[in-house]
């Protein structure tokens, strides 16, 4: 077990595209961290600098306090005893599975009594005891995660890193190697990150979540903490479809640019002050309510557990709300409030902010 830690560390493929800008990260020890992005933010990059395949253009990574790469050092991979996981991991097909289990264990030259006890052990761990002899071609694809899994957790890893080892998955599958993914690493301790496309399965599974865009850090915080307090409008939208708007602050409140929408300051949250800026609306913060004379109307209203996932089109701004109890039709006319509203400054009053501190 062990942290991680990454401070200012950037990426530059040889083609020029810049991976990772000057990112800090500190992964604890024992915790449980999920990234989350878009494709393309850079999660395969982080995750693959953390392991050795690729190292750093600047910036250090230290695994358990002492350096793996930076300036003048580079530990390759297989010296920094961690253990990896991909989408679609490939199990060698003419090994057995305890073989493919194995193979870690045979490089580091362990012996045969140890090697097989190991094995056992990682197999029973990931519910494939007794599994050892079959035939690769025989198992599903969850099954065969199971063995990725066991693969790398059989060399007992200082940090394990996951890159879309679920995604590959169909439910309910995925959702039940979830809940095994988070009570086998939560018992054994292990430090853990985990990339995913998916914000839900990274709000579910881990401590902290890191939402990357562009190759930067652009939040992290528990999941409660990016739900219900976003740091950006993207943050807002990629985690939680909010709705954004851009306009400005006044005496009154928020007053949209390109809509008739006025939010008075009352129903705002957020950093102050007046100037450009941008709102977003979480959709449970939008209250729709059923009105022949209502100046919305209603796009898209599908069903959901946890509420309706409602679009309405209201004089050409498009918002999205969730509804508990009532679930609109299409082109049902409606009106909208806004309970809540999250006000950040514009990305240019933001950057003129920086150059003048
Ligand atoms: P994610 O895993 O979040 O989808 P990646 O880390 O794979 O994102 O990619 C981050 C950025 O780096 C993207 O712009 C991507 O096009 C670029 N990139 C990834 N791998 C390479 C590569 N081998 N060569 C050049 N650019 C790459
Ligand atoms: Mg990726």
């Amino acid at each position: 077990m062990a942290s991680v830690h990454l401070d200012g560390v950037s990426l530059r493929y040889p083609s020029g595209t810049l991976g990772l800008e000057r990112l800090d990260l500190r992964v604890g020890d024992g915790e449980f961290v999920a990234l989350v992005g878009p494709s393309g933010s850079g999660k395969t990059t982080l995750l693959r600098s953390i392991a050795g395949f690729l190292a750093p253009t600047a910036g250090t990574v230290a695994i358990d306090g002492s350096t793996v790469a930076g300036p003048g050092v580079f530990t390759p991979p297989e010296e920094r005893r961690l253990g990896m996981v991909f989408q679609q991991h490939a199990v060698w097909p003419h090994w057995n599975v305890g073989r493919n289990v194995e193979y870690p264990l045979r490089l580091a030259k362990l012996p045969r009594a140890e090697r097989a006890a190991r094995v056992a052990e990682a197999l029973d761990m990931v519910g494939l005891g007794g599994w050892a002899k079959r035939d690769p071609a025989t198992l599903s694809g969850g099954q065969r995660q199971r063995v990725a899994l066991a693969r790398a957790l059989v060399a007992r890893p200082r940090v394990l890193l996951l890159d879309e080892a679920l995604s590959a998955l169909d439910e309910p599958l995925r959702d039940r190697l979830r809940l095994e993914l988070q009570s086998l690493t939560r018992t054994l301790g292990l430090t853990v990150v985990h990339v995913t496309h998916d914000r839900d399965e990274a709000l579910a599974l881990a401590d902290r979540v890191v939402v990357l865009d562009g190759g930067r850090i652009q939040q992290i915080g528990s999941p409660e903490q990016l739900v219900t307090e976003p740091a950006s409008p993207f943050v807002a939208r990629f985690l939680s479809d909010a709705t954004i708007v851009p306009g400005a602050c006044e005496a009154g409140g928020f007053r949209a640019s390109a809509h008739p929408l006025v939010v008075p300051t009352a129903a705002l949250a957020g950093q102050g002050g007046r100037g450009d800026a941008e709102l977003a609306v979480l959709p449970q913060d939008l209250e729709l309510r059923a009105d022949e004379h209502g100046d919305a109307v209603v796009r898209s209203s599908l069903f959901g557990r946890e509420g309706n996932d409602v679009i309405v089109d209201w004089q050409g701004l498009s918002l999205r709300a969730r509804t508990t109890g009532y679930r609109p039709r299409v082109d049902e006319r409606v009106t909208v409030s806004v309970r809540r509203g999250l006000v950040f400054p514009s990305e240019g009053v933001r950057s003129a902010q920086r150059v003048l501190a």
